[in-house]
């Protein structure tokens, strides 16, 4: 595997071991089946109680079964599921980062014991409603609200482009709670078999075919007052639980683009045209060459986004730079390892395609890459030029 400048060597024995589970689980549970499930555009729903066995959802959290493990192991495990498939990782991302993570930092005690065991094993799936039909890169815009009612709250909107929401046992939905002064954000922890709840699945999908994806649809639907996460009001709720999951993104991105590079590889050194292996072209090692070097300069970033992050010197808009740049590099470079398969690489026989497909999500969802720019703009200059 493509480790260039040798960073695996400064890992210590829980990351490698962590590195080791995944990228086995990805040989041998994830890759056979994978381009089936992608070209049936169904997700393996059971990998999903598997992966929780193995320790998969949310591991940088801790207590309420998670252990607590680093941040470059987290990164680690995102880079080894999305070598496997960018619907691997957006499970493993949203279940962790998206719905453990907000009942673990603005949950009461009862949230916590009720809901986090369950979704760490695997045994639960959740999922994370922010996006709306007329919402999407500016979610404070959103319309769907709560309203306290006889001790419960109603709620009503609608929520659209969900991952996993057609199988989800709970649904963190944010909503303006309009019974509190100035309308605030906040999470609310819905489970989808309510009444007035639909979670209608969007078919017809080009890029992430092997993952879910669904609406939440929300009439009038009465929850308990205990289903609010008490400890946080505002946007910044689901604004750090973007935070969360972009870092697990920079990371997935480039296990995508290495795995479309050690297909290309494999591919050019096996391909014969014109008497001998393709990799023999000095055009095909310049597009080897510019992807390793793309691919690790992608890793480095990575590397050092875990340092500041344990260290807790790690701001949203680094998120925003490693998410931008190596999602496009993995966009970029899945295309380039894809041609070098010629009229085989257009195929589901071949990574590349099916990583390339997957980045056109990657890059548009959890802040498109306009977006991305937008935060890194206002950082740099002071000026925010979203509007
Ligand atoms: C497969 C998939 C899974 C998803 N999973 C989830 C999920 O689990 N939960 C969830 O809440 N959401 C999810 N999303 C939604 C995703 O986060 C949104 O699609 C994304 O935020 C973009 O919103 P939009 O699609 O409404 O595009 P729009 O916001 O309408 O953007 C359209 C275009 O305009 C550009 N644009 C917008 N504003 C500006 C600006 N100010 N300046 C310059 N350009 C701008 C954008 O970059 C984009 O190119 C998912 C999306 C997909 C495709």
């Amino acid at each position: 595997m493509l480790d260039y400048v040798s960073l695996e060597d400064d890992l210590d024995e829980e990351e490698q071991m962590i590195r080791d589970t995944a990228r086995q689980f990805v040989e041998e549970q994830v890759k056979p089946d994978i381009a089936d499930h992608f070209e049936a555009g169904t997700f393996p729903t059971d990998l999903i109680p598997e992966m929780g066995e193995l320790g998969f959802y949310a591991p940088n959290l801790e207590g309420y079964g998670s252990p607590n493990v680093s941040e470059t192991a987290y990164g680690l495990l995102m880079q080894e599921l999305e070598a496997g498939d960018s619907g691997i990782r957006s499970m493993a991302s949203v279940q962790g980062a998206l719905v453990m993570y907000p009942i673990h930092a603005f949950g009461s005690e009862e949230q916590k014991e009720r809901w986090l065991p369950g979704l760490g094993r695997g045994e639960l799936v959740g999922c994370f409603g922010l996006t709306e039909p007329e919402h999407g890169s500016n979610p404070s815009g959103m319309e769907t609200y709560a309203e306290k009612d006889a001790g419960e709250y109603v709620l009503n909107g609608s929520k659209t482009w969900i991952t996993n929401s057609p199988i989800s046992d709970v649904a963190v939905v944010w909503a303006r709670d309009r019974s509190a002064e100035d309308n605030p954000v906040r999470g609310f922890l819905v489970e989808p078999d309510r009444d007035g709840v639909t979670t209608n699945k969007i078919d017809e999908k080009l890029s992430m075919r092997a993952s879910v994806t669904g609406e939440i649809g929300l009439n009038d639907v009465y929850v308990p007052e205990d289903a609010v996460l008490p400890g946080v009001e505002g946007m910044k709720g689901p604004l750090s639980c973007l935070t969360q999951a972009r870092y697990g993104i920079a990371w997935g991105a480039v296990g995508a683009a290495r795995d479309a590079f050690e297909t290309a590889r494999e591919y050019a050194t096996e391909r014969d045209q014109f008497g001998g292996p393709i990799a023999r072209f000095q055009i095909q090692q310049q597009k080897l060459a510019e992807m390793a070097t793309e691919i690790t300069t992608s890793q480095l970033l990575a590397h050092r986004l875990a340092e500041l992050k344990e260290r807790g010197d790690l701001r949203p808009q680094h998120v925003s730079m490693a998410k931008r740049n190596n999602v496009r590099m993995a966009r970029d470079q899945s295309r380039v390892a894809r041609e070098m398969l010629g009229g085989n690489g257009i195929t589901t026989d071949y990574s590349p395609m099916r990583h390339m497909a997957n980045m056109e999500t990657v890059y548009t969802y959890e802040g498109t890459h306009d977006i991305h720019t937008l935060i890194l703009g206002e950082d740099l200059t002071g000026i925010a030029a979203y509007e």
